[in-house]
């Protein structure tokens, strides 16, 4: 009953068998090797993008700080949201890898902080760069989609902020830590999702939806890719027994796994969520992808986390009124059974 984030299951065995089979002979390091040539033709076919430029890391801060440090100065800002993992979650990396940029915050509508809306963008953005040399100047857009709410953007509203970032000329970056659960959530293509809504670099996840730890930043415009590769290197984060990251990537664009396995942990989601609304449980908002925040009595978290259950609260302490209901976060990947979720409800009910 592992609900704590969806780094927390299984790798698919077609990772590891694409493990095994890189494990023969010798190749090339630090991203020479074949697999890499083919992980880049994929992504450029699966993005409908020839020009790209593909680069592998192991974490997903990495992707995130390494893309922003390649379109931001020093002393220029990251505009994103108050929930935004680069934000909340990266203990400063992107200060720290852009040598020092900072970041605004962009409000999103009260009560949904992970959404930035296209008028606040534009005048969170219109405030800067008013102080000429005093203050910071304007840097990229990050957006995250899935958002860290586990909520979606449309491609109208992606369309609409880039639109935004587009009138300031800043470079737009996509935190896709969870790409393929937004992608097949929209049933649109990557193209659609990424360049031809104005993003200019992604951070595609692999992680979260089933690799060992590998991540892909892909620049839509390979302009910015040799400064990207000195960055990642400067930064210690170019591997150099590369093909081991290159087959997994190449496992997960295979055969569609990556969409599978998204497809698979929204699907997850959407039975435990059917499950919490039987239980009555209040959610905080509609799940949309594979991540659930919902209310249910300190008692019930106790029974819970007593049998075993695994997942953050997020408001609040265990301690206090057993009756009173207290939010959590549920987290479905691709691997969680049927079984472990009946189980959980039981419990609940
Ligand atoms: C998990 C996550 C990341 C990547 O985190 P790492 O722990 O560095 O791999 C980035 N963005 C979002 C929104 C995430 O949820």
């Amino acid at each position: 009953m592992f609900f704590a984030s969806d780094n927390s299951g299984p790798v698919p065995p077609q990772v590891l068998a694409a493990l095994t089979e890189a494990n023969t002979g010798y190749a090339m390091g630090y991203g020479a090797d074949a697999e890499m040539v083919e992980v880049t033709k994929r992504v450029r076919e699966i993005f409908e993008a020839p020009e790209a430029a593909v680069h592998l890391v192991a974490t997903g801060t990495a992707a995130n700080v390494l893309a922003l440090a390649t379109l931001c100065q020093p002393f220029e800002t990251i505009f994103c949201t108050p929930t935004a993992h680069i934000h909340e979650d990266e203990c400063n990396a992107p200060e720290f890898y852009t040598g020092g940029a900072k970041l605004t915050l962009v409000p999103g509508l009260p009560g949904f902080d992970d959404k930035m809306t296209a008028a606040n963008l534009r005048a969170t953005i219109a405030k800067e760069e008013t102080r000429g040399v005093h203050g910071p100047q304007r840097g990229p857009v990050s957006i995250t989609q899935v958002t860290e709410r586990g909520t979606i953007y449309s491609l109208a509203e992606l369309q609409e902020l880039t639109t935004v970032a587009k009138e300031f000329n800043l470079p737009v970056h996509m935190d896709g830590a969870r790409f393929a659960n937004a992608l097949v959530a929209l049933e649109c293509s990557p193209a659609e999702m990424t360049w031809k809504s104005g993003i200019d670099a992604l951070s595609f996840g692999g992680t979260k939806n089933g690799l060992m730890g590998v991540e892909a930043v892909i620049f839509f415009d390979p302009k910015k890719a040799w400064e990207f590769e000195l960055r990642r290197k400067r930064g210690g984060h170019l591997f150099s027994k590369h093909r081991y990251l290159s087959a997994q990537m190449l496992a997960y664009l295979t055969d569609d796994l990556w969409r599978d396995n998204a497809r698979k942990a929204n699907e997850n989601c959407a039975y435990l969520a059917e499950g919490l609304r039987r239980a009555d449980a209040p959610f905080l908002h509609e799940p949309q992808a594979n991540m659930i925040f919902a209310a249910l009595p300190r008692a019930t978290h106790q029974r819970l986390f007593e049998a075993g259950a695994a997942y953050h609260l997020w408001d609040g302490p265990l301690d206090g009124d057993p009756n009173e209901k207290i939010a959590a976060r549920f987290v479905c990947d691709w691997a969680i059974s049927r079984d472990q979720m009946d189980h959980f409800l039981a419990l609940i009910a």
